[in-house]
């Protein structure tokens, strides 16, 4: 919609020589560099591979029988295949005190730079999720010297994706490196210099980061009818329910075979969510 310069996702920045931690090499070097790299690829790149690239554009609707996107200034676009790649946005915790000024998600270089702002005026910085996202936050507020305190409802870190060996592995490194957690424990209230956790605990902080997952932009799919189950449905092709209508990453979801279903997930470095069978091959089966 707006891929700009104040709205970039992170992942355009996250590669390459920036690639260890986005906020960590933004807070120390904020240089010309990161600012105005603005896409993944030079403007030559979509006019040598014939891609009319539109930004500031958004499309508000599609008509599937006639094959049509229409974007909100009313231009129509005809497809023969349409790709949905809207992808998500930050959740946002429903407590007292959630949309305080000092309260920030993590998404785009502009809520980078907002948090790198604040962080200059905090000595301590509360991060409400402790998960990839969280952690990175933390890890990059320790660089800055900020005390830094994570809570999050799980016992361990990242049990459920990693395994509780590299759990407590990950947590000891944070800890080396001055995290404070407060696992087993959510936040219940927010006000502008303290938090009250469930557990009674209160925790002083100036700046608050909320990084507690991302909820799939759906409202373009749900408007086209296509199905939905938390995520736009996928076959093993990336085709949705409707003919000719692919999604992937964030919004996509693919049901398992032997039930359930997960995210498509198009991590950078790996084809996946850019080879869909509107190019001629199938994306790699996945069963857990
Ligand atoms: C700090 C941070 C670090 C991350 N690190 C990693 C990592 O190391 N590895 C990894 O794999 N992932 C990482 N991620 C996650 C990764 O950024 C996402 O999984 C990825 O960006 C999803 O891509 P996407 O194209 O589905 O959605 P997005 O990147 O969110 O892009 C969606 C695009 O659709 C546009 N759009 C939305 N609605 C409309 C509309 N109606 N009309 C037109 N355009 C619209 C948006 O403006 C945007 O340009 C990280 C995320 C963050 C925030």
């Amino acid at each position: 919609m707006q891929p700009d310069s104040s709205h970039t996702p992170l992942s355009l920045i996250i590669r390459n020589d920036l690639a260890e931690d986005i906020l960590y090499t933004a807070t120390r070097n904020i240089g010309p560099t990161l600012r105005n790299r603005n896409s993944l690829r030079p403007d030559s790149f979509y006019s040598e591979a014939a891609i009319e690239l539109r930004l500031n554009t958004e499309v508000a609707r599609i008509d599937t029988k006639e094959r049509q996107a229409t974007t909100r200034d009313g231009e129509h676009f005809t497809y023969d295949r349409l790709l949905l790649a809207t992808g998500a946005e930050p959740r946002r915790l429903p407590i007292p005190g959630a949309n305080l000024p000092h309260v920030h998600t993590l998404r785009s270089l502009a809520d980078c730079q907002v948090i790198i702002a604040a962080a200059k005026a905090a000595p301590r910085v509360l991060v409400i999720g402790a998960s990839f996202i969280g952690l990175e936050v933390a890890a990059s507020m320790r660089a800055r010297g900020l005390e830094v305190h994570a809570v999050a409802p799980e016992k361990r870190l990242m049990e459920r994706i990693l395994g509780a060996q590299m759990g407590d592995f990950i947590r000891g490194l944070h800890e080396q490196h001055g995290v404070q957690f407060h696992l087993g424990d959510t936040v219940a209230a927010i006000e502008s210099q303290r938090a009250t956790l469930k557990s009674g605990q209160v925790l002083e902080a100036g700046l608050v980061v909320v990084g507690i997952g991302v909820r799939p932009r759906l409202a373009l799919a749900e408007q086209a009818g296509l199905a939905i189950d938390r995520g736009v449905l996928v076959n093993e092709n990336l085709e949705t329910s409707i003919s000719g209508i692919y999604a992937a990453g964030d919004i996509a979801r693919w049901r398992f075979s032997r039930g359930g279903n997960g995210l498509i997930k198009g991590a950078w470095g790996r084809p996946g969510a850019s080879r869909l069978e509107m190019i001629p091959y199938p994306v790699a089966r996945y069963e857990p």
